[in-house]
């Protein structure tokens, strides 16, 4: 497969530049000339979908090989979709062939795709025998933007979401996140690029903080999807020593799950606020923030008839983020099967909108997609074999 997500196609190409010198690479290194590569005795074959450069480099090292074959393989995987050792012809023989023995590139499995009438498309994935997860892609005019997951299920128990009442059952591996948007963007095909990713999916991205990391990293990276880091958003729901980790390694794009302007309500809307309540949440937001005084959080906000969405709320809202730098991004909530909830109405939500902005925040209302094929915010569901019995469960981070 070929996605060419840079400019033309192979042939087009140069040669993979290498990482450090930012030259072409040798291509007759002692490994390849000799046909030795250091043999590895687990007997199990090494996904290369879901090393980041920094694995991939550490892996070439671990056979005797050298660091910038990372940036080759980067290239083939991620730019051009490649999934078949043979094809990858900047690299010689010997290690094409050793790379087959060795390894695979090995995504999730597509086993149902749909296409919504506003052209919204969601794809689930099966990432184990028990477990499926979903991708949606929403395209809009100058930009296609993918919706990854990054857990299976959620233990985190918000009860206006879908995903919650399926539970949880394991973090995705990073050839399970980054396989999203590798699977998606094959599947969409060199005409329509995805232009930027929100961890909005399925899952507390933060939860699984190590993989997540490692794939964002991926996105982001020169030679795979080169993606700016205003474009790679991470939305959470509030796990604030996380995301003070996430400071200190990373400058993706933040989104925070508020949905309520007080305590009382959060902890029953985002019951990880009973761990974590809205004060501590807003100040590392702005210690987040704080490392680049022109970047804003996006406050996501999804309103619920008669639960959250009266002018008094709306007023609570602005005077809770008069001093944190924000945009307020208002959510219809979507239903979904024996949901207690109903979606605001369209004069209650303008009315919400125009309180907030007269108090000098910028507001948008997130117009619903994918509905018919229920791949709306807040719908996606997969299949999770359920580890948690849906008790609320937190896990440990930081
Ligand atoms: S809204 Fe997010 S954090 Fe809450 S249950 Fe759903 S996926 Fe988990």
């Amino acid at each position: 497969m070929n996605f060419a997500l840079g400019p033309g196609n192979v042939e087009d190409l140069p040669p993979a530049l290498d990482a450090t010198t930012r030259q072409p690479p040798q291509t007759d290194s002692v490994a390849e000339t000799e046909s030795v590569f250091r043999e590895r005795d687990d007997g199990l074959k090494t996904n290369l979908l879901g090393l980041n450069r920094k694995a991939m480099e550490d892996y070439f090292r671990s056979i005797g090989d050298k660091p910038f074959r990372a940036a080759q393989l980067l290239q083939w995987i991620h730019q051009r979709g490649i999934d078949d050792f043979a094809a990858m012809t900047n690299l010689g023989k010997p290690l094409r062939a050793y790379l087959a023995e060795h390894c695979e590139i090995r995504p999730p499995e597509i086993v149902q795709s749909q296409l919504a009438a506003d052209g919204v498309r969601k794809w689930v994935l099966q990432v184990d025998a028990n477990n499926r997860i979903e991708t949606v892609f929403i395209p809009e005019e100058g930009r296609g933007t993918l919706c990854v997951s990054s857990q299976v299920g959620c233990a985190l128990g918000c009860p206006f979401c879908s995903t919650a009442q399926q539970g949880f059952n394991r973090n995705l591996s990073v050839a399970e996140i980054i396989g999203q948007l590798w699977v998606a963007q094959r599947e969409l095909g060199a005409e329509r690029r995805i232009t930027n990713v929100v961890l909005m999916g399925m899952g507390e991205p933060l939860l699984n903080f190590d993989n997540v990391i490692a794939a964002t990293e991926l996105m982001m990276d020169d030679f795979s999807y080169c993606l700016s880091k205003r474009r790679v958003t991470l939305s959470t729901s509030g796990v604030v020593p996380a995301l003070d980790r996430l400071a200190q390694v990373s400058d993706v794009s933040l989104a925070v799950s508020l949905h309520a302007p007080d305590d009382t309500l959060r902890d029953e809307l985002v019951p990880i606020n009973r761990k974590y309540p809205i004060k501590e949440l807003l100040a590392a937001c702005k210690r987040y923030i704080g490392k680049d005084a022109r970047r804003k959080v996006t406050i996501e906000y999804v309103l619920l008839e008669g639960i959250n969405d009266s002018p008094a709320h709306a007023r609570a809202l602005a005077k809770l983020l008069a001093n944190v730098p924000s945009k307020v991004n208002l959510i219809p909530f979507n239903p979904f099967p024996n949901s207690r909830y109903r979606c605001s109405s369209l004069e209650t939500i303008a009315r919400f909108s125009e309180i907030v902005q007269l108090a000098g925040i910028i507001t948008t209302t997130r117009k619903t997609r994918g509905v018919d094929i229920d791949a709306a915010c807040g719908q996606l569901v997969g299949r999770v074999s359920d580890k948690s019995k849906r008790h609320f469960r937190l896990q440990a981070t930081a």
